[in-house]
């Protein structure tokens, strides 16, 4: 189902049904995991039909998956059979699931996998709650953490998103908290605003990259449209309106940015604000020519933005023996 509370609650009263009963089929389809809608003991009869009628409980399949230490990689086929891949990760703090939003993605990052397909289509709501119900059934234990860093970029399908987010932080829904989410997003601008007049609790990254326009235009088309100015901007807002710490994602391409002027120049972009630097070791593709940056690189980067009060942190590795690391998914089979 793709309705959020709010929408399900305009739809009964559309019927002529009390709002309440909201909560009950929540109850049903998201707790109890009761998908036939004439099993709905506490609901009446017209409002049965009227769910039948109106509503299809249809489920994505796991096709495939792969797993590797601390890391299951699944693959689900969609009805109109379409691909996409969510990873499960087993951290000390609980699991967490990095989901997909869109089969392909048009963004068009020169680095990252994802997007050699270009996008098909939007995941549909239910496709990405799914995602989520389907993996805590197969392992049969709840998930704590969920991130929206999968195949495709959240904020070109913001609706559905939104919409998602609303869904699994529901305490009738899948009850995850609002900051155990995290999106990421390449950095659409008018959807960041969006979102931060949204006023929730749900944690935002950014996918900067590169510290400068001219190193960012080239390896993230989306800095053409939406250049540093302009997203620092937007982001100066998003601390001062939400007082949530922002994550900075900075991917560590060798010799392309990481470099110690680029860690000078991204120190003196984010001095003073409330945000904490995520740096990524590159995780190499047969297809794309980038190289990850050695150890030595990216610590000499590290202590640069530590010596000047930078937050940072390097984020733990995992599947990439499975073809599981961030940028690796894909939506299409070789
Ligand atoms: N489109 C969104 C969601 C994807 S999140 C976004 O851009 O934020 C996936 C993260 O992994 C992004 O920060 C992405 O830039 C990064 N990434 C892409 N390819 C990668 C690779 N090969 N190795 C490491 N990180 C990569």
């Amino acid at each position: 189902m793709n309705y959020s509370k709010v929408m399900l609650e305009e739809y009964l009263l559309n019927l002529g049904e009390k709002k309440f009963k909201q909560t009950q089929i929540f109850e049903w389809i998201y707790q109890k995991h009761e998908y036939n809608f004439a099993n709905f003991s506490n609901v009446g009869k017209n409002l049965i039909r009227a769910l039948e009628k109106d509503f299809k409980i249809e489920f994505i399949k796991i096709e495939k998956v792969l797993e590797g230490p601390l890391v299951k990689k699944f693959l689900f086929r969609l009805l109109d059979g379409e691909k996409v891949e969510a990873v499960l990760m087993e951290h000390d703090y609980g699991l967490s699931i990095c989901v997909s939003s869109q089969v392909g993605c048009n963004m068009g990052c020169a680095f990252c996998e994802s997007g050699r397909l270009k996008k098909v289509r939007n995941l549909e709501t239910y496709e990405m709650v799914e995602q989520i119900i389907l993996i805590e059934e197969y392992i049969k234990t709840r998930i704590s953490h969920v991130v929206v860093m999968g195949i495709g970029e959240p904020f070109d399908n913001y609706d559905n998103v939104i919409n998602f987010i609303r869904i699994i932080n529901d305490s009738k829904g899948l009850a995850i908290g609002a900051r155990h989410i995290t999106i990421s997003t390449c950095g659409i601008v008018p959807k960041i605003q969006e979102f931060m007049d949204l006023n929730l609790q749900v944690n935002l990254a950014i996918s900067l990259h590169a510290p400068t326009n001219e190193l960012r235009n080239k390896i993230m088309p989306v800095n053409k449209v939406y250049n540093l100015d302009i997203l620092l901007d937007v982001l100066k807002q998003y601390i001062a309106k939400t007082n949530r710490r922002l994550t900075i994602e900075y991917v560590m391409l060798n010799m392309v940015n990481d470099k110690e002027e680029d860690a000078y120049n991204l120190c003196r972009l984010l001095k003073g604000m409330n945000a904490y630097v995520n740096l990524i070791p590159y995780n190499e593709t047969a297809h794309i020519e980038f190289k990850r940056s050695s150890k030595e690189r990216i610590d000499k980067f590290f202590n640069i933005l530590k010596k000047n009060n930078i937050n940072v942190t390097i984020r733990k590795e995992f599947g990439g023996n499975i073809k599981a690391a961030c940028g690796q998914l894909r939506s299409e089979s070789d």
